[in-house]
């Protein structure tokens, strides 16, 4: 098997190999990447084991002492460096990472791409204002200190791989850690070229890491490496799971962002127009999405109208090649997880559900799954309770405000939660009562980077976003002085 150590797309050359101590090195085997769009063959990446994962660690550790001594000023250079590289390079990486996972060009030019380079501005920015504080008692002073505290492993899922890179490799660099990143073997390109354009940017050689591979063995032996001194994942509740026990035998602090089953509640005085527009968007991407709203709670009395408005709204979505920018619905990342999810809504109509839209796989074959919204569920069914991730929603009546609170909080899940009403005290109570990281109320997905975001229950572990992430990636420390012992 031959490795190449570099293959083209759309005329971008994306390196296949680690990044190790800011230089390209390949390993002894290899794992195989396809893309979603018609299953073509992209690339072969190195598939790494504790040898190449144990070397990148070392790099950061090496790495470690001089990035850190730096002020935030001299490290916020080159990360707004490669916020501007990756301005410039918006197009060709928007279509990288449309032909790796399938998400839809449209939404990766606008916006997707935009984001991972306001990660890194914004980041780069707020860790100006971390800065010490000190608290003045009657025998000492307290200076507060936020230091970095060493090498940062980040692991990340593939519905979105380039942006929650940069949604964690801002803070942890900013804050002075360096960084050994673990991109998803389901599509791991976008990572190859967030490491070119960080030695294009000036991060000096071992202070951003790469290293590629299957989860189980890569991901593992960094999860496991001792010198590592903290985890931050996106990804599965299951595999957050083994994370984070692994990472408490080393007594390693874990950020774990997991899956969702949110809801998505109307009420009977919400704009419908609207509601019926964010139920739509729910299919976005093919319902791979974390914070997707895939469980629609609708107050029995606009039941009817709602549905005519929504079923209207998700027929008229375009289901398709998502290097069109008409598409709005993509295929789904792979064989394996197209059969999960058929397997889902096959059970549940087996069950007894009923699908008002869609029930099956697309027309026009390979990996496209129609845009599918299930009645007639029980809240304990599996359909209710599990994360399908893909585009499958469910669609659950309500006659009171207390009934819905109930059926939102009924299941293990708490990432977000939707709420459409326009009456103001309505919507203050029900979010007040809802368990979640993030309640929108009549929106969906405006993520403010200075807000908090993650997940309560099984949908996560900790809080990122503005100062949160750097309560995280840093050690707090106090250097408590005795009043008037120092010249
Ligand atoms: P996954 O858990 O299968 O994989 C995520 C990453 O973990 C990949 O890089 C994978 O290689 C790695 N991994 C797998 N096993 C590992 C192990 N034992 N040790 C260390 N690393 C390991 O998730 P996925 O299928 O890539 O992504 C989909 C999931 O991610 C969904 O559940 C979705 O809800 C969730 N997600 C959550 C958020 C959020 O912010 N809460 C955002 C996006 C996706």
């Amino acid at each position: 098997m031959t490795f190449p150590s570099s293959i083209k797309i759309e005329g971008v050359s994306i390196p296949t190999a680690n990044f190790i101590g800011g230089e390209w090195q390949e390993a002894s085997s290899t794992f195989v990447d396809y893309s979603p769009i018609d299953s073509h063959l992209l690339a072969e990446m190195p598939a790494s084991g504790p040898v190449e994962v144990n070397a990148a660690v070392e790099a950061a550790r090496s790495a470690f002492p001089e990035w850190a001594r730096l002020t935030p000023q001299q490290r916020a250079k080159p990360l707004l460096k490669m916020a501007e590289i990756i301005r410039e390079r918006n197009d060709s990486l928007a279509a990288v990472e449309t032909e790796d996972t399938g998400t839809i060009l449209l939404g990766n030019k606008k916006r997707v791409i935009k984001r991972a380079a306001y990660n890194l501005e914004f980041f780069a920015n707020k860790a100006l204002e971390i800065q010490g504080r000190s608290i003045e008692s009657e025998t000492v002073i307290n200076t507060v200190r936020y230091d970095p505290s060493g090498v940062a492993a980040l692991i990340t899922p593939w519905n979105a791989p380039f942006m929650l890179s940069t949604w964690k490799v801002g803070p942890a660099l900013a804050a002075g850690n360096t960084v050994v990143l673990k991109p998803p073997e389901w599509a791991p390109l976008s990572c190859s070229l967030l490491a070119e354009m960080s030695l294009e940017a000036g991060i000096p050689p071992g202070v951003l890491n790469v290293v590629h591979g299957i989860g189980e063995e890569a991901g593992a032996a960094l999860v496991s490496n001792p010198l590592v001194s903290r985890v931050s994942f996106t990804g599965s509740t299951e595999t957050g799971r083994q994370i984070a026990s692994t990472a408490a035998a080393n007594l390693v602090p874990v950020s774990c962002e997991l899956g969702g089953k949110s809801p998505f509640i109307v009420f009977d005085d919400a704009d419908l127009e609207l509601a019926s527009k964010e139920i739509a968007v729910q299919f976005h991407n093919a319902g791979e999405v974390c914070l997707a709203g895939t469980r629609l709670l609708v107050q029995s009395s606009i039941a009817k109208e709602l549905e005519e408005r929504v079923v209207k709204a998700v027929e008229a979505l375009p289901v398709g090649n998502p290097r069109l920018l008409s598409t709005r619905v993509g295929p789904l990342i792979t064989k394996e997880h197209f059969e999960r999810v058929d397997g889902f809504v096959k059970r549940a109509i087996q069950e007894g559900a009923r699908a008002m839209i869609g029930g099956g796989p697309h027309q026009q074959g390979g990996l496209y799954y129609s845009p599918t919204i299930l009645t007639d569920v029980a809240q304990d069914s599996e359909i209710v309770q599990n994360e399908v991730f893909g585009p499958v929603l469910t669609w659950q009546l309500f006659s009171e405000e207390e009934e819905a609170v109930e059926l939102a909080n009924g299941t293990r899940y708490g990432l977000a939660a939707m709420v459409f009403t326009t009456d103001a005290a309505r919507a203050r109570r029900v979010a007040e009562q809802l368990v979640a990281g993030t309640v929108w109320v009549n929106c969906f997905f405006i993520r403010d980077l200075a807000a908090p975001f993650g997940g309560s229950r099984i949908s996560g572990i900790g809080r990122e976003g503005g100062t949160w992430s750097f309560d995280f990636y840093c050690d707090v420390k106090n250097i408590a002085t005795r009043i008037g012992t120092l010249k």
